[in-house]
């Protein structure tokens, strides 16, 4: 099982110069080879198989940066490949550019050559940075690999991936007759519903910071394109952007960090989030994909626990069942915002379906 740790670091100059040097050349090795593919395939309909040591000849540059850097760059590249192999409708994979993609970059931990001592870093080419380790890492964690990130405000992190040893058997031969469980379904406004009361679920906690975000896109626009007023502000904006990204992140740990630590399992309904947010068009709502980050941090932080986040079936009807009587409504409009039953039943739409999402799993444990 992998956990990962993320840091904010502090390159020199010097550093800041040759990590700049290290996102360009995984960027433009990247391009070239994908390049070198795509002509092979138009001429062979194959894959052709590259490696970094090809390119490093002709542009020596390649040599001055990390090689596990851009053994990396490969992997990536194939990967990206063999999808499209596997799936030519969604064409080829596409090109990095410098505006448009992440600067970053994965090197791999072999022989110690990363270390981390106190408050700084040791990475291949680069020695030592100083880093801000907020939190300790657990002695059971092996270091695997190391991802080094710029982001759009000019802030640096790196994020730690470790491979912790599995607890999952601790779940063999568990009961889960009163299991304290929760069912959670996913909604539009507000994220999701919980079938118990959980305390605060606050959407509006970045409400103040979009606000914010208007004003400084607005006063953007008003700059003069390329001016170094335009260039401060533009940083500003990416502070912003960093800001809100940060607080729904804090928020999204905090609220799974405390259902894991209060509940023997999660249910959620196994829908797809990516194909979910393609064909309904939602606004943004699903498109930060908050759901779908809050769900796989639920998992993994039930998982070292020893617990489990459980998949009831897409096609159980969790919206159209009562959860008093059982009965199921032939048809339910999305405009429908209360459920009402015959059998007196009465409540919010989501709340009943999170609880019929609750007991669905209960029965799935119990059988
Ligand atoms: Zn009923």
């Amino acid at each position: 099982m992998n956990q990962a740790f993320r840091f904010r670091i502090y390159p020199t100059k010097e550093q800041e110069l040759l990590l700049a040097k290290t996102f360009g050349c995984c960027r433009f090795l990247y391009n070239q080879m994908l390049n070198a593919k795509i002509e092979e395939y138009k001429k062979t309909g194959k894959m052709l198989r590259n490696t970094p040591a090809m390119y490093k000849k002709e542009y020596p540059f390649l040599k001055e940066v990390d090689s596990l850097a851009l053994a990396n760059v490969q992997l990536h590249l194939e990967r990206a490949y063999r999808n499209f192999f596997g799936n030519p409708a969604a064409g080829f994979p596409k090109f990095k550019s410098k505006h448009r993609n992440k600067n970053s970059y994965t090197t791999n931990m072999v022989n110690g050559n990363i270390q981390v001592d106190g408050q700084r870093l040791k990475l291949p080419k680069l020695k030592w940075i100083r880093m801000k380790k907020h939190r300790e890492i657990p002695e059971y964690c092996c270091l695997k690999s190391v991802t080094v990130s710029r982001e759009p405000s000019g802030k640096y992190y790196a994020s730690l991936l470790c491979e912790a040893p599995d607890c999952e058997n601790q779940t063999a031969g568990k009961t889960y007759g009163d299991a304290r469980i929760l069912g959670i379904d996913y909604a539009m406004h507000g994220m999701a519903v919980f079938s118990e009361e959980t305390g605060e679920i606050n959407a509006g906690y970045y409400r103040k910071s979009e606000k914010k975000l208007a004003w400084e896109q607005r006063k953007l626009s008003r700059c003069v394109k390329g001016s170094q007023n335009y260039l401060r502000q533009r940083r500003r904006l990416a502070l912003c952007h960093e800001k809100i990204r940060n607080q729904r992140r804090d928020f999204l740990h905090k609220l799974s960090r405390k259902i894991a630590d209060r509940y023997d399992v999660a249910a959620v309904e196994d829908i797809n989030m990516k194909a979910m947010s393609r064909c309904m068009h939602f606004g943004k709502s699903v498109l930060d994909n908050s759901y779908g980050k809050f769900r796989e941090m639920l998992e993994y932080k039930l998982r070292r626990q020893g617990k489990r986040l459980v998949k009831v079936d897409r096609f159980f009807p969790s919206s159209k069942k009562c959860c008093k009587c059982g009965a199921v409504k032939k048809e339910l409009k999305l405009s429908e915002r209360i459920y009402i039953c015959p059998c007196g039943n009465r409540m919010d739409r989501d709340l009943n379906a999170a609880i019929n999402i609750r007991e669905e799993a209960r029965r799935m444990l119990c059988a």
